[in-house]
């Protein structure tokens, strides 16, 4: 039987850039010790205080179908919380509680791009960008940055590939390169927009973790709100990945159209773990600083290390839950040298080719193991790449 090409063409075919975290994952599943520094998770649980919010809302009753559009308090809740932070008037007719970040990335897509459509996407990129302008049936077109401009979003790159184009996609702070766009750059990627009638879909799950310089929101620039769809989640703010919570917040009108897919593909999110995403949201800052912390403690440990050796690049580790290191003075691809680190030292790192191929000759290295770990981990890579380094250039 014939399947849609839309499913079919998901991933687009070949490897998704993931087999050395398949690697790792089969090597501590035969017994060995392997630090894996892959994929994006905190190494902390759900805090007690929020699982006891979850726990009192589903004990109270709330396990029935919960509003599909989401619950008037955490959509309340949302509101308040971007209004506060961007100054950009919100109400909840401008939210809508999507089951995690992914979900509002593909709704997002859904609402904005036709089959056919062109989708722009920054490259570097997270794993799944491609994937989900595809699944909508739109085409899913890159727009390159580079490691000379420290991976910033410039005009012209965008400009170069936006004939045609609907809708631009963008993450800061960045997933996988740790960078936070800065004011100059999104106020160039907000004229773009402008100027191709582009929508915006700004993802920003990570504006909780801001290590240096400022988030900024695009939807705050001028005349951004009307064509900005912003997307967020509880996952990383607030440890909560598995609990699946986010939001889409954008124009009254789109939310009214999401409101119907939602209603066609999610129905909704367990009304116990908005309740809890509503107690997590307005416990205060000290409980997301606290979320926070174990990365500001490890980027701070990692930058020492990196200070004292010369082989390993640090790209500009402004935010996230990651380091982009560039190990092109060792001569091996990103893939060369994240396998051969796992042969080696048991040490699992992503590729920069996953994420496209403007990383390509770095790796990524997620700050997910505890600081004595990680250190050792990331003095152990220095000193590999050193030696590789040295080997290369003996050649
Ligand atoms: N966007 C980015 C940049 C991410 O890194 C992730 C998760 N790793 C997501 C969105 C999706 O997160 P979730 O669905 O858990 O909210």
């Amino acid at each position: 039987m014939k399947l849609s090409e839309r499913i079919t063409q998901i991933t687009g075919g070949g490897s998704d850039g993931w087999d050395v975290f398949y690697r790792a994952r089969r090597m501590l599943s035969e017994g060995h010790a392997v630090t894996e520094l892959t994929i994006g998770e905190h190494d902390i649980r759900t805090d007690p205080s929020i699982l006891q919010a979850m726990d009192l809302s589903a004990r109270s009753g709330h396990t029935g179908y919960a509003m599909v559009p989401g619950t008037d308090l955490l959509r309340d809740t949302v509101a308040a919380r971007v209004q506060t932070r961007t100054g950009v008037p919100t109400t909840r007719n401008n939210v809508l509680i999507t089951p995690g970040g992914q979900a509002a990335l593909f709704a997002a897509h859904m609402a904005v791009c036709d089959p056919g459509d062109i989708g722009l996407f920054l490259d570097p990129f997270y794993a799944t960008y491609p994937g989900t302008i595809r699944g909508v049936g739109a085409i899913a077109r890159a727009v390159q940055t580079t490691a000379e401009d420290a991976f910033q979003p410039k005009a012209e790159w965008i400009d170069a590939v936006a004939d045609g184009a609907v809708s631009l996609l963008i993450n800061t702070p960045n997933n996988p390169t740790g960078v936070v766009y800065s004011h100059h750059s999104l106020e160039a990627v907000a004229k773009v927009c402008r100027r191709h009638d582009l929508w915006l879909i700004s993802d920003e799950v990570y504006d909780t973790q801001v290590w240096e310089g400022e988030h900024l929101s695009p939807r705050a620039l001028p005349n951004m709100a009307e064509r900005t769809l912003v997307v967020g989640s509880m996952s990383k703010s607030h440890a909560m990945t598995g609990s699946r919570c986010g939001w889409i917040v954008g124009p009254e009108e789109v939310i009214s159209h999401l409101i119907n897919l939602a209603t066609h593909t999610t129905y909704g999110v367990p009304g116990f773990v908005q309740d809890a995403s509503s107690f997590a949201l307005t416990a205060g800052a000290e409980l997301e600083e606290k979320i926070a912390a174990p990365f500001r403690r490890r980027r701070a440990l990692a930058m020492d290390i990196l200070a004292a050796q010369n082989t390993v690049g640090l790209v500009p580790a402004q935010g996230a839950m990651y380091l982009m290191l560039d190990i092109r003075a060792t001569g091996l691809s990103g893939e060369g040298f994240a396998n051969a680190l796992l042969d080696t030292h048991a040490i699992a790192v992503m590729p920069g080719e996953s994420f496209g191929m403007a990383t390509a000759g770095h790796i990524r290295v997620a700050m997910t193991v505890d600081d004595e770990r990680f250190s050792s981990a990331l003095k152990t890579l220095c000193d590999f790449a050193t030696q590789r380094a040295r080997q290369h250039a003996a050649e």
